[in-house]
């Protein structure tokens, strides 16, 4: 944990963020304590700089909360069972069980180099295939699902699926700001089969997945077969931190449907709200698309690592882009973090023992994390800094606590 003690704990401002349902600015959290809920990875294209680069910015979230003295609760999942991870574990010839584990090792490591704060809780979908298949037998007996025959399943098996027609507190697309023709395409595009027979609307997803040949399955009350997708983020998410939580994270291309699908989900079972606010981090192209395992334009934290980027170096870099902005990554912006760490880091060792010098960038990290998470006019700040003031241990500390930078443990090049 970070040395928010050094900083006087608990005098931070409280941030006001961007929520993606009200498109407006809010300050979080409403109470003394903030939950937040984070869609984790689905362990198989583990660690790109697309993931790391939303984790950061949910990181400096809970960063900025804790320098304001809030209690922070966090929970995250590993959706360690899905198509693409058993997609790639047949293609590759390797046990999915075992590329879920190597890849959330991996995972698990990056995070650690990049000193991204972990969850309180990170659960394995495959832990809680119990109570998710009760959440689904719930929406069924409340007429919110409805069964559809399978006839690839195995026995002649039927899926279950959410019914999104029915009236709700809340119209489909309103959470995410999604009008019709942009959720059928991305319905389509995220594996929710619109044109499937039966359905009573295209957007209709998938709640329980009935065992088909070769697939995992477990028993359960619904039927023999494993968890649709969102549906395994409501219910953990739910159960680690209750609902209404402050808020539920995620990359922007977690939208629609899975965001959308998990605040319906949650009406369904009885929660008046989801979470108070949504938030969205932008994505991270690479030679001009999306960075996608499925395009081969993965730029690996790992491989940067070992290229000889010190996980520092690459923190600052992601963090001089707005956490909700779209960007993409050009190799020399690492250059320029690296750069700019040995700037900082020459800066931090020749502290001044003169107390008249009572100046420090805290009050400046403050205002401009609090201000929507600004880290790119937070750097700035810094870096005016150091170019007028010497160092203090204050500010040393608020590199620390703030942006992650510990410059008293950052190697030289
Ligand atoms: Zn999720």
């Amino acid at each position: 944990m970070p040395s928010l003690a050094e900083l006087g704990h608990g005098e931070g401002q409280l941030p006001s963020v961007h929520d993606v349902r009200t498109d407006a600015r809010v300050v979080l959290p409403d109470g003394p304590v903030a939950s937040m809920y984070t869609c984790g990875i689905t362990p198989y294209d583990a660690t790109h700089l697309g993931h790391a680069f939303t984790y950061l910015a949910f990181d400096t979230l809970t960063r900025v909360w804790l320098d304001a003295g809030v209690e922070v609760r966090t929970a995250m999942n590993s959706t360690d069972v899905d198509d693409p991870l058993l997609e790639r574990a047949a293609r590759d010839g390797v046990d999915w069980r075992r590329l879920a584990e190597q890849q959330q090792e991996l995972y698990r490591q990056d995070m650690a180099a990049l000193r991204i704060l972990p969850p309180d809780r990170w659960i394995a979908v495959t832990e809680r295939i119990a109570p998710i298949a009760q959440a689904v037998q719930r929406l069924l007996e409340t007429g919110d699902a409805y069964r559809l025959p399978a006839p690839d399943a195995e026995g002649g098996g039927e899926d279950v699926l959410f019914d999104t027609t029915r009236e709700r507190a809340f119209r489909m697309g309103a959470g995410s700001r999604t009008d019709e023709a942009e959720m059928l395409e991305l319905t389509r595009e995220f594996g929710g089969d619109p044109d499937r027979p039966g359905k009573r609307s295209p957007l209709d997803p998938l709640l329980w997945r009935a065992e088909r040949p070769g697939e995992p399955a477990w028993d359960s009350p619904v039927g023999r077969g494993r968890p649709g997708w969102h549906v395994e983020c409501t219910v953990i998410a739910m159960d680690e931190l209750g609902a209404p939580f402050t808020v539920a994270a995620g990359g922007r291309d977690l939208r629609f449907p899975h965001q959308e699908m998990q605040g319906h989900h949650a009406i369904a079972l009885g929660a008046p709200l989801f979470s108070r606010a949504r938030l969205n981090a932008g994505l991270v192209a690479f030679e001009g698309e999306k960075m996608s395992k499925s395009l081969g334009n993965l730029v690996l934290v790992s491989a940067l690592l070992r290229a000889g980027a010190r996980p520092a170096a690459l923190r600052l870099a992601l963090l001089a882009h707005h956490w909700r902005d779209d960007w993409e990554w050009f190799p020399h912006e690492l250059e320029e973090a690296e750069r700019r760490l040995d700037r900082w880091l020459a800066w931090s060792v020749t502290p001044d023992d003169d107390p008249s010098h009572a100046d420090s960038v805290v009050p400046w990290l403050r205002v401009t994390l609090a201000d929507d998470l600004n880290t790119p006019a937070a750097l700035q700040a810094v870096d005016a800094f150091i170019a007028r003031a010497p160092a203090d241990e204050a500010s040393i500390a608020a590199i620390d606590a703030l942006l992650g930078i510990d410059l008293r443990s950052v190697p030289a090049r």
